[in-house]
């Protein structure tokens, strides 16, 4: 939506300050399955899930075709089904469509109570709008190794079974909130790779952020179960973050200040910038080979593009600071040694990319933290 002149993820207008080449890019660049948004791989071995099923590429539904049933589940696409039958072997059991709120089965009225609980934040009620006229749907994934996930282009959301309800509820916050940050901020092959690396953790930061601030509505509206569970969980520090801020000034505007410490805070540590890049990395290896392969950069990130992730539907905590650009120093700081020495790996696989008059490395030195 930031194509078309700056309107925010909720459709709210808003000013971007977007320059004119971030237009250029088309849809075509943007690359399928790259919007999986993947919470604590490493997270997961802290808390000893077991791993899951390894991904099946093919599987009997391919051939067979999806069910009615399954069809009338994600509004008769048949796509989208085939894309959710590799992840969930049965979605009709495992999953609630937001749209249609039917709680027939058990699943269904054990996803609908979590809907409940998130539904006492206000910010939460606004992303569950956003994700229910998008006919997202909401599953219970027995099998993932993940404690949630959502991917954009099945608009699916998925939750771990094995996880307590504070649990769900804490990290089934943040999936949301990456719900609207799609297809304005998902991950484009017009960017060069500094970008998409910077994109990336600017998605997963203002994701944090915004699940923050739903933990600390709900812990003030008596629920505090899921604040607690975070408390517990390596992303800690953004909710201490955001506590020693709103304990400042508990206002509106003194959360969203409280916001903006929680953004500011998932950049401060290097092992989750290590991992997060090395999705990103994963993801340009994997495009690099791909038919349409890398191409010479024709889009860049602004501040003003970035800034507007920020808008919660009731202000914009990445307005405060405005001090801070969003596409230099702290946020763009460098990759890891390994990260650096697998992305430049690719860029020499792909010279033309690097000799490019809006070559990257001219934007973005590659480097260790
Ligand atoms: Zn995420």
């Amino acid at each position: 939506m930031h194509r078309n002149g700056g309107r925010s993820p909720f459709g709210a207008r808003k000013r971007t300050g977007l320059v004119k080449r971030v237009l250029t890019g088309g849809i075509a660049g943007l690359a399928a399955g790259s919007c999986a948004l993947l919470l604590l791989v490493a997270g997961s071995q802290a808390v000893g899930l077991a791993p899951g099923p390894a991904d099946k590429s093919f599987s009997k539904s391919d051939t067979v075709g999806p069910s009615q049933e399954v069809l009338r589940l994600v509004g008769m696409d048949r796509r989208r089904a085939l894309h959710i039958l590799r992840k969930l072997p049965d979605p009709v059991s495992a999953c609630l469509p937001l749209a249609s709120g039917n709680r027939d089965n058990a699943t269904r009225q054990e996803l609908g109570q979590l809907l409940e609980i998130l539904s006492k934040s206000a910010t939460a009620r606004i992303l569950l709008r956003v994700a229910t006229a998008r006919n997202a749907l909401l599953c219970l994934d027995h099998a993932t190794d993940r404690f949630a996930y959502y991917y954009a282009h099945m608009r699916l959301i998925g939750v771990n079974a094995r996880i307590n309800e504070g649990r769900r509820i804490a990290f089934l916050a943040h999936e949301l909130a990456h719900v609207p940050q799609h297809p304005a901020y998902s991950d484009n092959r017009h960017f060069p790779p500094q970008d998409l690396v910077l994109l990336r953790r600017v998605r997963e930061a203002a994701a944090e952020a915004q699940a923050t601030q739903i933990l600390w509505e709900l812990r003030q509206a008596g629920y505090h179960h899921a604040w607690d569970a975070k408390l517990n969980t390596i992303y800690r520090d953004i909710a201490r973050a955001y506590e020693a801020k709103v304990g400042e000034d508990g206002s509106r505007e003194g959360q969203l200040a409280a916001a903006r410490a929680s953004f500011d805070q998932w950049f401060m540590k290097q092992r989750r910038l290590e991992l997060y890049d090395g999705m990103t990395v994963d993801h340009l290896r994997r495009i690099s080979e791909d038919d349409m392969g890398l191409v010479p950069p024709a889009r860049f990130l602004s501040h003003g593009f970035l800034r507007a992730i920020g808008w919660t539907g009731q202000g914009n905590y990445l307005s405060h600071r405005e001090d801070l650009d969003l596409t230099t120093g702290f946020y763009r700081m460098q990759m890891s040694v390994t990260n650096a020495a697998r992305l430049a790996e690719i860029m020499r696989a792909h010279p033309s990319l690097a000799s490019s008059e809006n070559g990257p490395a001219r934007r973005y030195p590659l480097g260790p933290l």
